[in-house]
C-alpha cells in the first residue's frame, strides 16, 4: 500500500490535500475517506495514492470509508473537468456530484415512548387527547406526532416537523412529558426513510434480505433491522446476495414474487394455527391477496383493530420489518401508454437516429427541436425502452420533476422499478437511496433534476436533456456548472448518444446544431395534426389611450374569456410575477419600500398581510405610513398573479378559478392536485407564473391570456428577448391541445418588439437568425465565451476597494482579444446583505478567457480578497 493519499475537499481551495495512510487501512482511488482539516473533520475523495513524502508534516487519514470506488474512473475524470471548465475547487464538484452527506451528518431523530404509545392509545379511545393546558389545536397536533411516531422508527425532526407541521416548543414539551425521545444519531443508521412492512411468514414472496434477519424463534418477538446491518446494505460493496435482483427496496407498488436467494437461508416454516378468529383471518387473507407484503399504514385502512397485528406477529405468523419507502408513484389518474400511440414519420426518424447512435457506442449529438404537443417524450421513452432492453443504461434530464408528475406517472408504468427518480422533493437520505440503488446496478433509467447528470449508472448508452434551454440546469452556486453542457460532456467520455430536446432550443444548442456539431432533427407537427393556435397581439398602449385608464385585462382578452366560459371551455392567463402588488410606493415622497437586505422592492402580498422580497426571501409588515417621510399615503403599485386572481374574480364570478404560482404551490402534490382539477373540469380558468407554462397537457383549454408578457423585456440582460421568446412559444403551447383549436391574447406594450412578432407567429427560425445577428455583434454567446466576475461584500467600501484592485490588475495585463468590461455596480446592486461590483468578460477563446480568470483568482488570494467573495461564473446565465 502506498504511505500517501491525495484528498479533494469539500472546501473553498484550489487543491488537493496530502495525508498519511496508517497501516492495515486501503483506501481506493475514487473512495471516500475522513480526515482531521483544521479542527474539523472532513470526508473528502481520494485522487491520488503515492509515495511521495510531502515537505510539511502530513496528518494521518482516520478512517476509509469505502473498500471500492464510489466514484468510478470516467466520473473522477468529468469532475476535474468541470472543476477546470467552471473554475470550481474540485473537492467541491466532487461533493456535489455525490448525493451521501446524509451518510455523516449528525441527526436529531424522535422516537414514541410506552408513556406517549399509552397517551395516543387514551387519546383514540377517548376520542380526544388526555386533559392538560394545550389548545385543542396543539392537543390535536400532539395526537398527530404521536400517532406518526407510532408507524415509525427514528423520524428525523425535519420529516416528523413536515409531516405534522409540529413547533418547536410543542415537541420540546412533549420530551419533557416523557411521551417521545429526542436521539442524537449518525444519520448512516437510517440512510432512507423506513415504514414498516408487514411480512406473511411461509409466504412464497419473500426478501433474501428479510430473510437472514429472520425472528429468532427463542423469544417469538418481532425482529427489528439490526441497526448495524443498514448501512451494510447502503453500502455498494456489500450486495445482500448476489444472483438476485432484489433489494430491501421493494415495496407494496412493486412488490412481485422475487427468486429465492440462490444460498439456503431455510426457514422453519410456521403452520399457521387453526384457532383464528375472524379478524385474525382477515388480515392474513389481505395480507396473502397481496403477495405477502403490505406496509402497516395500508393495513389500517382494513378495519382491523390494531392489536390483531400485534397478536398475529407474537404467534408467529406475520413479522414486521423496515423497510426503505419508495418514491411514492404519481397520483395521476393512468393515462394511456406512451408506447401505444402511433409514431409519426418525424418521431419515427427521431428514435432510429438514436438507437443508430446508441448501437454505433461512439459518441453523437442530437438536438431534437420538436414544437409545443409534439409527441417528444414519446419518443424519449422508446429511446430508452430499446437502451434497457439491451441492458445498458440512460439518464434523462427533465427541469423540474415536481412540474412533471403526467411524466413520473408515464415512467412507472413503462420502466417499473427499474426507474429511479432524482427530484428536489427527496430528503438526503432518501436521494442516498436512490444513488446506492443505481449504484448496484438495480436501477438502470435515471430520471431527474439537474444534478441526476452524476448518476452513477454503468454502461451509459442515452443522455437525455429536456427541455435543453431550462435555467434550471444552471447551478447558482458553486460548481456553477450547467447540467446541459456536463451532459454533452459525460456522453463524450462514455461514447454515448446526447439528446437535447426543446420546443425553444438556447441560442447555443441551435447554433452548434447548424455548425453541425449536433444532427438537428426537427419534429414540425403536432401529434393527430392540431393546428398551432392563433395568436392575437393586443397593443396595450392603444388600449391606455381607448379607454382612459390603465387596464391589467384588456377588453379583448375580457370578451374572449367570457365567450369560454359560456362555451364551457376552459382559460389560463399568465402572468409572470407573483404576489398581490411588486411596489409599494408612498405619494407624497416617491420613495418605495425596498428590501433591508437588497436593493429591490418589497412586493405586497395580500393575503398571506406582509410583504416579501423575492430576492432574499425577507418579509416585513405591511406599512402604514411611510418609513422615509411619515406620510400616510402609501400605494400598493403594479399587479402580481394574487391581485390577477381578484381582479378575475370580480369580472367572471361564476367562473371557478386556481392559481398557480409559489405562493399557492409548495410541493409536487399542490401542482398536482391544481392540474387535476384543471383537467377534470373542476376548474374553469387557471391563472399563474411561467409554472403554467411548462409541459403539461390539458385538453379542454382553449384559450391563453398572456398578460404583461413583456416584463422580462425591459430587463438589463443580453438574455431577455430569448427568455421572452422562449415563455410566449412556452405558453402559447398549452392552448389548443385537445379537439377544439386554440387561441392565445398576447398583451404587450411592446407590440413590435421582434421576440413579440416571431413567438406570435410561431417563427423559430425567423427569431434566432435576428437574434444570432444581433448576438455576433454585441460579442455575446455563442460567438463568444463569457463569464460574470462578481465581487460582494457587506461593506460598500470594501466591495469598491476589491473591485478596483482586480480593475487595475486586469487593466495592466495582457489580455490580447479578451474583452473585459468593468468593474461596474451589478444591476442589483445590492443583493442579500452584500454590496456587489461585477466585470463581465467576453472571448473567441474559451482557453485563454479561464487562464486570464486563473491568473486574476491568484492574484486576488495573493490580495487577501476571500475566494466566497469572488464568484467566477462562466457562461453565467444571470448577469443580474
Ligand atoms: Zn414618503
Ligand atoms: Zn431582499
Amino acid at each position: 500500500m502506498p504511505a500517501f493519499c491525495d484528498v479533494a475537499l469539500p472546501v473553498p481551495l484550489d487543491m488537493a490535500f496530502t495525508y498519511a495512510i496508517p497501516p492495515g487501512m486501503e483506501p481506493v482511488v475514487g473512495g471516500r475517506v475522513l480526515v482531521p482539516f483544521r479542527q474539523q473533520r472532513f470526508s473528502g475523495i481520494v485522487v491520488e495514492l503515492h509515495d511521495r513524502p510531502p515537505k510539511v508534516k502530513t496528518k494521518k487519514v482516520i478512517e476509509a470509508l469505502d473498500l471500492s470506488p464510489v466514484l468510478d474512473e470516467q466520473l473522477l475524470k468529468l469532475g476535474k473537468w468541470i472543476a477546470d471548465y467552471y473554475l470550481a475547487p474540485v473537492g467541491e464538484v466532487f461533493r456535489t456530484m455525490l448525493p451521501l452527506s446524509a451518510e455523516f451528518k449528525r441527526a436529531i431523530t424522535y422516537r414514541i415512548t410506552d408513556a406517549g404509545q399509552m397517551a395516543l392509545h387514551l387519546a383514540a379511545m377517548a376520542g380526544s387527547p388526555a386533559r392538560s393546558q394545550r389548545t385543542p389545536e396543539e392537543q390535536l397536533v400532539e395526537f398527530r406526532v404521536l400517532d406518526y411516531l407510532a408507524e415509525r422508527e427514528g423520524v428525523r425532526e425535519q420529516s416528523l416537523r413536515n409531516a405534522t407541521r409540529v413547533s418547536k416548543a410543542l415537541l420540546s414539551g412533549m420530551v419533557r412529558k416523557k411521551w417521545i425521545v429526542r436521539e442524537d444519531v449518525s444519520a448512516a443508521r437510517d440512510a432512507a426513510r423506513t415504514v414498516k412492512v408487514a411480512v406473511l411468514l411461509g409466504a412464497d414472496v419473500r426478501n433474501p434480505v428479510e430473510t437472514r434477519l429472520a425472528a429468532s424463534p427463542e423469544t417469538g418477538q418481532a425482529p427489528s433491522l439490526p441497526a448495524e446491518v443498514e448501512p451494510l446494505l447502503n453500502r455498494p460493496d456489500i450486495r445482500p446476495h448476489t444472483g438476485s435482483s432484489c433489494s430491501a427496496g421493494v415495496s407494496l407498488a412493486v412488490a412481485r414474487a422475487c427468486p429465492e436467494p440462490a444460498e439456503g437461508a431455510s426457514r422453519p416454516r410456521r403452520s399457521p394455527s387453526s384457532k383464528l378468529n375472524d379478524n385474525q383471518r382477515s388480515l392474513l387473507e389481505a395480507l396473502a391477496a397481496a403477495g405477502g407484503r403490505v406496509p402497516v399504514e395500508a393495513l389500517r385502512g382494513l378495519d382491523i383493530p390494531r392489536t390483531t397485528l400485534g397478536t398475529l406477529v407474537k404467534r408467529g405468523l406475520v413479522e414486521l420489518i423496515d423497510e426503505p419507502q419508495d418514491f411514492t408513484v404519481s397520483k395521476t389518474k393512468p393515462r394511456q401508454s406512451p408506447f401505444e400511440f402511433e409514431f409519426n414519420a418525424a418521431q419515427k426518424e427521431a428514435l432510429a437516429k438514436i438507437l443508430d447512435g446508441v448501437s454505433s457506442r461512439k459518441f453523437s449529438g442530437m438536438l431534437l427541436h420538436g414544437v409545443t404537443g409534439s409527441g417528444k417524450t414519446a419518443v424519449y421513452l422508446a429511446g430508452m425502452r430499446k437502451v434497457l432492453e439491451q441492458g445498458r443504461s440512460s439518464i434523462l434530464l427533465v427541469p423540474e420533476i415536481g412540474l412533471t408528475p403526467a411524466l413520473a406517472a408515464d415512467l412507472h408504468q413503462a420502466f417499473g422499478d427499474e426507474v429511479a427518480i432524482l427530484h428536489s422533493g427527496l430528503t438526503d437520505a432518501e436521494r442516498a437511496e436512490q444513488w446506492h440503488r443505481i449504484q448496484r446496478g438495480e436501477a438502470r433509467v435515471v430520471v431527474g433534476t439537474r444534478s441526476a447528470v452524476f448518476a452513477p449508472v454503468g454502461d451509459l448508452a442515452l443522455l437525455i436533456v429536456d427541455e435543453e434551454q431550462d435555467h434550471s440546469y444552471k447551478q447558482e452556486e458553486t460548481p456553477r456548472y450547467n447540467a446541459r453542457d456536463v451532459a454533452v460532456m459525460r456522453a463524450k467520455m462514455a461514447g454515448a448518444v446526447v439528446v437535447l430536446g426543446s420546443a425553444t432550443p438556447s441560442l447555443e444548442s441551435y447554433y452548434n446544431a447548424k455548425k453541425n456539431k449536433y444532427a438537428l432533427v426537427e419534429l414540425p407537427d403536432r401529434v393527430e395534426r392540431r393546428p398551432l393556435p392563433e395568436v392575437e397581439i393586443l397593443d396595450m398602449r392603444q388600449e391606455f389611450q381607448e379607454t382612459g385608464h390603465e387596464q391589467v385585462i384588456s377588453r379583448k382578452l375580457a370578451s374572449e374569456i367570457r365567450e369560454r366560459l359560456e362555451k364551457k371551455e376552459q382559460v389560463m392567463v399568465l402572468l409572470n410575477r407573483r404576489g398581490y402588488s411588486p411596489v409599494a410606493l408612498c405619494r407624497a415622497c416617491g420613495k418605495t419600500l425596498q428590501c433591508k437586505n437588497c436593493a429591490v422592492s418589497m412586493t405586497h402580498h395580500k393575503r398571506e398581510r406582509k410583504m416579501e422580497c423575492h430576492y432574499c426571501g425577507h418579509v416585513a409588515h405591511i406599512p402604514d405610513k411611510c418609513a422615509q417621510c411619515g406620510s400616510e399615503y402609501v400605494y400598493f403599485v403594479g399587479t402580481g398573479s394574487e391581485k390577477l386572481e381578484e381582479l378575475l374574480h370580480g369580472m367572471f364570478p361564476q367562473a371557478r378559478i386556481g392559481r398557480l404560482d409559489r405562493d399557492t404551490v409548495r410541493g409536487r402534490e399542490d401542482f398536482e392536485r391544481a392540474l387535476n382539477a384543471l383537467d377534470e373540469g373542476e376548474l374553469d380558468m387557471l391563472v399563474g407564473t411561467q409554472m403554467i407554462a411548462k409541459g403539461h397537457d390539458i385538453h379542454g383549454v382553449t384559450l391563453v391570456g398572456v398578460v404583461g408578457a413583456d416584463i422580462a423585456l425591459g430587463l438589463p440582460d443580453f438574455r431577455a428577448a430569448e427568455r421572452t421568446f422562449q415563455l410566449l412559444t412556452q405558453v402559447a403551447g398549452r392552448a389548443g391541445r385537445g379537439q377544439s383549436p386554440g387561441k392565445v391574447v398576447l398583451q404587450t406594450y411592446f407590440p413590435d418588439h421582434y421576440a413579440v412578432q416571431f413567438a406570435a407567429r410561431h417563427d423559430f427560425a425567423g427569431f434566432y437568425d435576428k437574434e444570432l445577428q444581433f448576438r455576433s455583434w454585441m460579442h455575446y454567446p455563442p460567438y463568444n465565451a463569457i463569464a460574470n466576475v462578481l465581487v460582494r461584500s457587506e461593506k460598500l467600501d470594501e466591495a469598491l476597494a476589491w473591485a478596483g484592485e482586480l480593475g487595475r490588475w486586469f487593466e495592466k495585463t495582457r489580455h490580447e482579444g479578451i474583452r473585459v468590461l468593468g468593474p461596474a455596480a451589478a444591476p442589483i446592486l445590492r443583493l442579500k446583505r452584500d454590496y456587489r461590483y461585477h466585470f463581465i468578460l467576453k472571448s473567441p477563446s474559451r482557453e485563454k478567457m479561464n487562464a486570464l480568470l486563473r491568473a486574476m483568482l491568484v492574484e486576488a488570494a495573493a490580495r487577501k480578497i476571500p475566494r466566497t467573495q469572488v464568484i467566477v461564473d462562466v457562461d453565467a446565465v444571470w448577469l443580474m
